[in-house]
């Protein structure tokens, strides 16, 4: 660069040029220009000369300009540090004017230096003068009337001839693509797809092969598998007498590349050009070690690399682009486990709608991201905030989502919005998500003010009703049709085996249910950290006997409840065993906050009074009596099983019944039995001493012997800090970190919903503590716990069983810390499992 500024440099194989200072697509032509690939000249500029130029300043225009042919065109394309951050688009054929109007007339032929020319006036009237689109609208883009025509018009519009010094001409190219990038809504775009607020803007600029001219002239793009699947398959477009990206605009009749059915090819057009694409493309492929998509310009038969860049890739095609990578030996495996986002692999992961089931089609729209999922309708995103931390899955319902929304989302587990298209914000962060999602509902009626959905046939659906997202079709069904689990498919087992043969921290599944269960399974969870038995209860024939019991009046009363209990909890349990084939599973006895159980209207308390046999008036008395200001502070977790303890009781004679008949049947069981909500250590030793004769009891009655741990959750700051005397009781801690972000904020895990995005926005809490475990409060109170814990017992196994399990920044503290394992629902476990490889590698 002759010894001036080295931001602003010629690209040569030893040119000073980095991501973080010149952006991606700067580095990357570097690359291929030591790969020795025909790419144009190209000048890069750098982050610091580019935001200079919005705030003013200008590079040596005249020196820039001195580096290409003195008739040649050029381009600037905009080159940030990741590409998917994106920029401003490019602008191209810049020094087109008279003087070399005239010259490529004789070059080319004058029809298409007149149409270059034309479209030179028309990309800068529109990008750079800021005209209005529609003046050009009716313009004859062929031949040289239509290029008058377009001087005139831009003359009159801009009150000003068309500028004819190629110096003016890039230096307002270069100043208006440096000014959008540090526009507002530029700056918001690309921070929601995770780039930092100061993310700088470098350019480049490049001579241009000509894509019109004569012999065979034109451009596409060119790449060796395809983006959706990741297979093996020559894609893209070709159109002849084009550049730029002509070949991908819709409704162009450009080529395929390869013979192809669908239509005439390249292939069979330009034959030579083709293979030399190919071959370019494979040589990328492998110094680059990345599948990349060529953007080439055939000038004369000749062809010329414009630009290279990863291939734009689903989640699931990510992750065979690295399998294949590493199995063909340009990667190591370690290298193909970091190529994947974990969140991403939720995308592979969901279920879809049974392609057997009734489908009770209540509306459509664009299918914007895969997978099926079922939930209530809520119609703001603090409500599905709400509804997540209640454990209710729910389908966020809105006629647009907005950058707002991004919370609501998260805690949804499928979108549904009236308005938008394939890259609409709820269609780019959904799939982002990996989160059924169908935009574009627009004749189904969204009235967001009265809480209602009206389908496509009129029928209402309200807040809190079920419906289901079918992200595949773009349809929207009522109720909740039958689902099948995601297709594992080779690559993908492959992957997660190279992935597990790296982590060193276990992972378990949250998992309340057979089903759930199985899922985990599936997803090669571990065991099971995380048992809720109070959900075992939710279903219609399990309440009643559930009421009865927390109505008894009577020891008698209740024990005869219990014993009608005790069969259904050792059915449960057995199949959890079964299902899990002695993987551990640790079971958490009963954590009701107990008005969950109780009927809170009118009709739930005459139906209750009925059951009970008893009036009314007794039934309502009951339930007041029972009604606590604070129930998630009140008679929950261990406080329950100490006031009730024939509750605790049955539980655990119904596990150890269940460890029996299992383990008769398979591998020998040895449940881990876990104590909710524990603040001090008496409590602990009250419950244990109960357990361990329900045990002997059992024991004594079959004549078996076998094994249990008992160990306890903390979920207190109490239990934190007194975690030393806590374990000595215990053969493990599990940080319910739920319930732990929640007393240590004092904050309502149920409520926080309402004003969490204020707090975010406001920057009061980086990210939601719920969703991510707040490292430096709740954090130290878990490293206090961990390292209390270990003091008064070395032997304590260590894990979390808090929704952070399954956050991959959450698991590199837990890792962190030394805990052995992390349980996550199900459907995460999988990303647990990528998370954790990469935090070992
Ligand atoms: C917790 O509090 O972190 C926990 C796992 O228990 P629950 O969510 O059931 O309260
Ligand atoms: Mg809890």
């Amino acid at each position: 660069s002759l010894g001036r500024d080295p931001d602003v440099t010629l690209i040569t194989p030893s040119a000073p040029i980095a991501t973080p200072t010149h952006g991606g697509r700067a580095k990357c032509l570097q690359r291929l220009v030591r790969l020795d690939l025909p790419v144009p000249r190209t000048v890069a500029l750098g982050f610091e000369t580019v935001h200079a130029i919005a705030t003013g300043g200008m590079p040596d225009i005249e020196w820039i300009l001195g580096v290409f042919k003195p008739d040649a065109l050029i381009c600037v394309r905009p080159s940030s540090e990741d590409p998917d951050w994106g920029g401003p688009g490019s602008v191209l054929n810049i020094g087109m004017n008279e003087t070399t109007h005239a010259a490529l007339s004789e070059r080319i032929g004058a029809e298409a230096a007149s149409a270059l020319y034309m479209r030179f006036v028309q990309a800068y009237a529109i990008h750079i003068a800021r005209l209005d689109p529609d003046v050009f609208e009716d313009i004859d883009t062929t031949g040289s009337d239509g290029l008058a025509e377009a001087l005139r018009l831009y003359e009159e519009e801009a009150e000003e001839p068309f500028p004819q010094n190629p110096a003016r001409q890039l230096s307002e190219v270069l100043s208006s693509m440096a000014r959008a990038w540090e526009g507002t809504t530029a700056r918001l775009l690309r921070q929601a797809k995770g780039a930092p607020v100061d993310a700088g803007l470098g350019l480049v600029v490049q001579e241009m092969a000509l894509g019109l001219g004569q012999g065979e002239c034109g451009s596409g793009v060119l790449q060796l598998v395809n983006s959706e699947t990741g297979e093996r398959q020559i894609t893209g477009r070709y159109l002849s007498q084009s550049q730029g990206r002509e070949a991908l605009q819709r409704g162009q009749a450009s080529l395929y590349l390869e013979s192809d059915p669908r239509g005439p090819s390249l292939q069979e057009l330009a034959p030579e050009a083709f293979e030399a694409l190919k071959a370019h493309a494979a040589f990328m492929r492998e110094r680059l070690r990345a599948e990349m998509q060529i953007e080439f310009t055939i000038e004369n038969g000749q062809v010329h690399i414009l630009d290279g860049v990863r291939v734009k890739r689903t989640p699931r095609a990510a992750l065979r682009i690295a399998v294949r990578l590493a199995e063909d030996g340009i990667i190591t495996r370690q290298e193909a486990v970091m190529r994947v986002e974990p969140r991403g692999l939720s995308e592979l992961l969901h279920r879809q709608v049974d392609p057997e089931a009734e489908r009770d089609m209540i509306g459509r729209g664009v299918a914007a991201s895969p997978g099926a999922a079922t939930g209530r309708i809520v119609f703001s995103s603090s409500e599905a905030q709400a509804s997540a931390a209640r454990g209710e899955p729910c389908i966020l319902v809105r006629r647009e989502t907005s950058p707002e929304d991004v919370r609501g989302m998260h805690a949804a587990v499928g979108v549904l919005t009236e308005r938008g298209g394939m890259t609409s914000h709820a269609a780019v962060i959904g799939r982002g998500l990996g989160l059924p999602c169908v935009v574009g509902a627009a004749r189904m009626q969204f009235r967001q003010k009265d809480r209602v959905l009206v389908a496509e046939d009129g029928r209402r659906f309200a807040e809190g009703d079920t419906i289901t997202v079918d992200g595949t079709a773009g349809q929207v069904l009522a109720g909740a049709p039958r689902m099948v689990e995601a297709a594992l498919d080779d690559a993908f087992q492959t992957f997660m085996s190279w992935a597990d043969a790296e982590r060193d921290i276990g992972v378990r599944a949250n998992a309340d249910t057979p089903a759930d269960a199985a899922t985990a399974r599936n997803f090669a969870a571990q065991g099971i950290g995380l048992c809720r038995t109070e959900h075992m209860f939710f279903e219609a024939d399990r309440i009643t006997p559930m009421r009865e019991m927390i109505f008894a009046d009577s020891a008698e009363d209740r024990q005869t409840a219990l014993a009608r209990l005790l069969p259904m909890q050792r059915a449960d349990f057995t199949e959890l065993f079964r299902i899990m084939e002695g993987m551990p599973v640790c079971i958490r006895l009963f954590d009701p906050p107990l008005h969950e159980f109780l009927p809170s209207d009118r009709a739930g308390l005459r139906d209750l009074a009925e059951a009970l046999d008893l009036p009314v008036s007794d039934v309502t008395r009951r339930v007041e009596s029972m009604g606590e200001y604070n129930p998630m502070l009140g008679m929950r977790g261990v406080r329950l099983g100490i006031a009730v303890p024939e509750i605790y009781d049955m539980q655990a004679r119904a596990i150890f019944e269940a460890t029996l008949v299992a383990s008769r049947e398979g591998a020998p069981v040895v449940p881990e039995i876990m104590l909710p909500l524990v603040s001090a250590c008496r409590e602990v030793e009250l419950v244990r001493t109960r357990i361990d004769a329900v045990a002997a009891a059992v024991r004594n009655e079959s004549g078996r012997d076998f094994d249990y741990s008992l160990g306890v959750m903390v979920e207190t700051p109490r239990a934190c800090l007194r975690a030393d005397e806590i374990a000595q009781h215990a053969h493990f801690l599990s940080f319910g970190t739920n319930d732990l972000t929640q007393m240590t904020y004092g904050l309502s895990r149920d409520d926080a919903g309402r004003f969490m995005s204020d707090y975010v926005q406001q920057g009061v809490f980086a990210e939601d503590p719920f969703h991510r475990l707040d490292s430096e409060g709740v954090g130290e109170l878990v490293a206090i716990g961990v390292e209390r814990g270990r003091q008064g017992n070395g032997g304590i196994m260590l894990s979390i069983c808090g929704e952070h399990g399954g956050d991959p920044d959450s698991i590199a503290f837990c890792r962190d810390a030394g805990m052995d394992y992390v349980s996550c629902s199900p459907f995460r476990v999988p990303v647990a499992r990528l998370a954790a490889a990469q935090l070992a590698i």
